[in-house]
This record gives C-alpha cells, structure tokens and sequence, in this order.
C-alpha cells in the first residue's frame, strides 16, 4: 500500500487525504497549527468563471493543470461532493456546489458571494431574504458586534426589511466579545414571522435562524478546523530526506515521517507555507516562488512598487507547479517526482479571492489521488 504524507492540516491537507485515501493509499496528516481555513468567513468562494479563468489568466493553478473546462467541472463536482460527504460524516452539513452561487451578509451587513456555505448560513441568502422580515438578533453585553447597525446595513444596501431585537445574556460580563457567545443554545426572539438572524456561533438555531458570517476569529472558521483536524498528527516539518530525485521522510525535531509520496499543503503568509521578507521564500525545500510565472526573486523593485500601488499583488506570490502539481524551482524544473503542492501554498490567483476554497478544494483532492498512485 502506498504511504503519503501531507504535510499540512488545512482544508487543502483534508481534502488531499480524503482522495489518497480513497485511492488507496494509507495516509499521515501532519499539521503545526491552524492556517487560514480556521479564518475563513463561513462562505466558501470556489470559482466564479471558469471559463474566463482558462481563457485569460495563464498562471492560475486551474489553468496550469491543463485539464479543459470540462474534465475540471467534472473533478470540482466530485472533489465537492466527496468533501461535502466527508464532511456530513465528521458532524458539519454544507449546502451548495461549484455551479451555484448566493449573496450572504457578514456581522455588519455587508454582502459576500459563496458557492459552498454551512446549512446554518444557507437559509441567510440574500436573494431568498427578500420580501421577508427579517429580525437580527443583538446581545447588550456584546461589545463587538452591533445589531441595529446591522440590521441598518441589510435594510440599506439589500432593501431587506430588517430590525434589530436585544435579548440579554446575563451571565455575561459587560464588553464581552462575539466570542464569548460560542457554543450557547440560541435564544428565542420575542418576533413572530420573521426570519432571525444569528451572529454565528450560537447552537440548535431554530428551523426560521440562520447564521451570519464572521469576520475574524471566526466561529465557522473554527468548526471547520476542528471537524478536519481529526486525526492529524501535531508537528511541525522543518526539513526533508531524498535519495536522488525521491523524498523518502520528512523530519519533524526528532521524529521521522517516511512515505513514498508526499504533498505540501502548507498554506501561504497565514498557514507558513511561504514566509514574506525583502523577497518571499518557500524554505522548506527552497522551492521556487513566483509571481505572473516569473521567479519573485527576479522582479526586484518592480514588485515592491505594485505591492505599494496594490497591496493584494503580494497575495499572489506562491509556487508554482507543473500540470502533475510537481512543484518547481525557480529555473522551472520539477525537482522531485513524488512531491506535490496543494491549496494556498500555491500561486497565481488572489487567495481572498473567488477562488479561496477552490484552488484548495480542487489541487488537494488532485494531489492526493496523484500522490497515492505515484508510490504505487
Ligand atoms: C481572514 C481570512 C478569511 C478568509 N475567508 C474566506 C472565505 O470566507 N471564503 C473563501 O473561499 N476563502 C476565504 N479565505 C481564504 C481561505 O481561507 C484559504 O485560501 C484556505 O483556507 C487555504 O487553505 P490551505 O489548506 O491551503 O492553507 P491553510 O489553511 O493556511 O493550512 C496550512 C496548514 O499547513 C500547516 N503548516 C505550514 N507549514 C508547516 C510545517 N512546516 N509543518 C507542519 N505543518 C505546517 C499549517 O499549520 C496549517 O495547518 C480567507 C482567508 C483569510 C486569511
């Protein structure tokens, strides 16, 4: 049996485990801490135009595995799926797919598109909210978070008919934090016909609540990361053995992970994948990292200076790999055959993006399939 090791515990790392596992492989997840996906707002953006993605962006990971719009709608619609699945099975439920976009309000009001949300977010579409009343539920206590500001935004940018009611929690203490109210059973508003509005992190919602998305900390972010952390080895990876061309184990202090294949799902800036400075660097395996398919390291000032006009062009450095998701070097050979790169560790599209979950999503569960039958 194939061994691979991921290296990561990320959305991407889960994701590449779910399909080595399911081609057969006996998979090890080893992860340091949380990344980006215990962030993530609660919407998960996969892809907005694919079509437009092939066309017109060549250095964006979807377009660089060479696979036509076709055969990648037919492994998005899989990869969903399966996570979706995988998902239900570790206790979260998902709503959506790849082809089906809706508008949800963040804790402020303010909109944001998603593919894939919780089934606790999914009722709170926007669309779906028109027409309707709807209450949006405040705490006093709560310092962070203001609910008739909120409900003024929902009713202002989405004509949606929105009013604020305060219920007390009193064992809080005055100022406490959005945070403060993770894991409590919602309370029940006094409003009658009205769908509710939750901050998000409040438990047995009732059939007409729904949650709004976070900003961080975010409680989605953390129900995901501890739904996909289950089973993951804690450890950080800090260099790699080879024979030739081959990886053969992974060091982490004193221990040794050996595989036959591996795969790198160690995130960018958040995650640590690749570490920013006078020049970004993968430092791991000094792989290279790129930006618009040119080596960062080449670009000199050029790249401060658009970083400075746009601050996001930074968001787009990361690796760059072939159409195996080998990652290369900056001369752009692919070093090693059994090393693949998956999710934000990846460059060439903004990871804030309409693409933050899909690059993830798709890359690890291609990664993994790839890096099961590689040993093999
Ligand atoms: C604040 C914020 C909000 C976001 N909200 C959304 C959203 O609502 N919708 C959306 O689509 N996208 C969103 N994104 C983007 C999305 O969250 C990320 O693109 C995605 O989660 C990246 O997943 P990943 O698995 O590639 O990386 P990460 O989740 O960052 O995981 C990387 C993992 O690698 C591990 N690691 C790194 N180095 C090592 C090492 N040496 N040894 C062992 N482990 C290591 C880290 O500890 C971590 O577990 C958001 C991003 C941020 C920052």
């Amino acid at each position: 049996m194939t061994k691979v090791l991921v290296i990561g515990g990320g959305i991407a790392g889960y994701c590449a485990a779910l399909s080595a596992r399911r081609s057969g492989a006996e998979v090890t997840v080893v992860a340091r801490a949380p990344g980006a996906t215990a962030l993530y707002a609660g919407a998960m953006e996969i892809v907005d135009d694919l079509d437009s993605i092939l066309e017109h962006e060549p250095h964006h990971p979807f377009t660089r595995l060479g696979i036509d719009a076709v055969g990648l709608a037919a492994e998005l619609d899989e990869a969903i799926s399966n996570l979706k699945l995988a998902l239900g099975k570790d206790g979260l439920s998902f709503e959506g797919t790849w082809r089906t976009r809706g508008r949800y309000a963040d804790i402020h009001g303010l909109a944001r598109p998603a593919n894939v949300v919780p089934e606790t977010v999914a009722r709170g579409e926007l669309g779906a909210l028109s027409g309707k009343r709807v209450a949006v539920i405040g705490v006093p206590e709560i310092g962070d978070y203001d609910a008739a500001s909120t409900a003024q935004a929902l009713k202002q940018l989405h004509s949606i008919e929105a009013f604020a009611e305060d219920i007390s929690i009193p064992d809080l203490p005055q100022a406490a934090a959005l945070t403060d109210l993770y894991g409590r059973r919602a309370p029940a508003p006094r409003a009658r016909g009205a769908a509710i509005a939750y901050p998000p992190g409040f438990t047995n919602l009732p059939p007409d609540g729904f949650e709004l998305l976070a900003s961080p900390p975010s409680p989605h972010g953390w129900r995901l990361q501890q739904a996909i952390a289950l089973g993951t080895v804690s450890a950080e990876v800090t260099s790699f053995e080879s024979s030739g061309s081959r990886i053969t184990a992974a060091r982490a202090g004193s221990r040794s992970f050996r595989a036959d294949s591996f795969v790198l799902a160690t995130g960018r800036h958040i995650g640590g994948g690749v570490r920013g400075g006078r020049s970004t660097i993968e430092s791991l395996l000094g792989l290279g990292v790129f930006y618009e398919g040119r080596p960062a390291s080449s670009l000199g000032t050029r790249l401060q200076h658009l970083e400075y006009l746009d601050p996001g062009e930074e968001m787009k450095l990361g690796l760059a790999a072939d159409r195996r998701l080998h990652p290369l070097l900056e001369d752009g050979t692919a070093p090693h055959g059994n090393l693949y790169a998956a999710g934000a560790v990846l460059g060439g599209y903004g990871y804030s993006g309409p693409c933050g979950f899909g690059i993830p999503i798709l890359t690890g569960w291609l990664a993994g399939r790839w890096a099961a039958k590689s040993g093999s």
